[in-house]
């Protein structure tokens, strides 16, 4: 086991460890080793790792049944498209298998809202900074260069718009008679974690009806309860025409989905659209326990009360400190930005502290935790993380003196 990552592509920069088991908020590595796991998968096992429950669907209904293909009607589909739309305030939804894909369902629903208006070269406002999926469309969609290297020529049909600034949107409204449809993140997660103003979300509703544009909210990351509703949305007091979840719809089975409503959720008819895994009895059963376990837990609640703990934790050990610039979130979907790049943390936590972070966008440490995280492990994550960038601080500061001084 020299190179036991040998065959795999070169995709991931992966950490040093391999977890083999984990509970709750918690994993266990192949040395027995426990940690604290504050990212959940990035967002996805928000029930928290190897929930029982989910377990025993998943094993209930491999007897069953797991996969027919959408040739035939599949009643837990049907059931958990009726449960999302009514949580979501939709009227129908089309079942796939990751985020990337809801949201290239969601452009092909834009694309289908141009040829309804005539329009040849339809454009999609997306915002800098976003993210929307690694597949072709969804990767043009998103707003980081990184994403975009190497995969040029980028899929035509979007135009970019920075965040949170409703002027930038009013001025291409002005000029671009191509626009079709907007797409936005409630809180850009990959970006950094910024979160959408309500003023912004409640403008960007009235400019999309205005012009007849479709308003796409990307709920892929927010949705589910992360930030202390529903969907993130659901803040603003805005509905969208177009949405898409994923990540903790299965908690860590694969399930994505596109919802709609009005006109764009009659759009689609038989032979433009599909998915050959979409929407099997067995990830919509699972999709149809995890919503059952959030609404009886109220996991939504509890991820805005979590969240507000956590948030004042980090603020009240760490907002003074010198090498942070902001602290910032929405729910249990929390940012903490340094001064500097802070890549190396995420393998520092893990080392030193047993503890899962991620960093985005090279300064910002993001924290993801299970929406049923207690109130020990809120604390260990404040003191865990701030212990982290003391010393990360501490050791930039005696490196700078160090060079001062030779
Ligand atoms: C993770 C994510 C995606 C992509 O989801 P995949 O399941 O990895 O394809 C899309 N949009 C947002 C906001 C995300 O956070």
């Amino acid at each position: 086991m020299a190179q036991p990552a040998a065959h795999l592509m070169h995709a991931y920069a992966r950490q040093p460890v391999h977890f083999e088991h984990g509970q709750d908020a918690r994993l266990w590595d192949s040395n027995g080793r426990e940690y604290l796991d504050a990212i959940a998968g990035v967002a996805v096992t928000n029930l928290g790792h190897s929930h029982p429950e989910i377990a025993a669907v998943i094993a209930d209904q491999a007897t069953r049944l797991m996969h027919t293909s959408n040739l035939f009607g599949i009643a837990w589909q049907e059931r958990l498209g009726e449960r999302l739309c009514e949580l979501a305030g939709m009227e129908r939804a089309f079942f796939c298998n990751s985020g990337a894909e809801a949201n290239e369902t969601a452009l092909k629903l834009a694309r289908l809202h141009a040829q309804s208006r005539q329009i040849k070269h339809p454009a999609v406002i997306v915002m800098d900074n976003s993210f929307h999926g690694r597949t072709l469309a969804t990767l043009a969609a998103s707003g980081n260069p990184a994403v975009h290297r190497g995969f040029e020529p980028l899929m035509p049909g979007f135009v970019r718009a920075p965040f949170n600034q409703i002027d930038a949107v009013r001025e291409l409204a002005a000029h671009n008679l191509d626009i079709v449809a907007v797409l936005v993140e409630a809180v850009q997660g990959e970006g950094g974690v910024h979160v959408a103003s309500t003023e912004y979300l409640q403008q960007l509703r009235a400019l999309c009806d205005e012009y007849g544009w479709l308003l796409m909210m990307d709920e892929v990351q927010t949705g589910m309860g992360r930030t202390g509703t529903w969907f993130g949305y659901q803040h603003a007091d805005v509905l969208p025409d177009v949405m898409t979840v994923a990540k903790g719809l299965g908690n860590g089975f694969p399930i994505g989905a596109c919802l709609a409503r009005g006109r764009a959720a009659e759009l689609f008819v038989p032979g433009n659209h599909g998915s050959t895994f979409g929407g099997n009895p067995l990830a919509c059963r699972v999709g149809c326990a995890v919503l059952h376990i959030i609404e009886r837990e109220q996991l939504p609640q509890r991820a805005g009360v979590q969240g507000q703990k956590l948030l004042a934790g980090l603020r009240r050990s760490l907002a003074d400190h010198p090498a942070v610039a902001a602290i910032r979130g929405h729910g249990l979907m929390l940012g903490i930005e340094l001064t500097a790049p802070c890549g190396e943390l995420v393998t520092r936590a893990l080392l030193d502290e047993a503890l899962l972070i991620s960093v985005t966008r090279e300064r910002t440490i993001r924290l993801l935790p299970a929406l049923i995280i207690n109130d020990g492990q809120v604390a260990q994550i404040v003191e865990r993380v701030s212990r982290l960038v003391h010393s990360w601080h501490a050791a930039r500061e005696s490196k700078r003196s160090l060079a001062h001084a030779g």
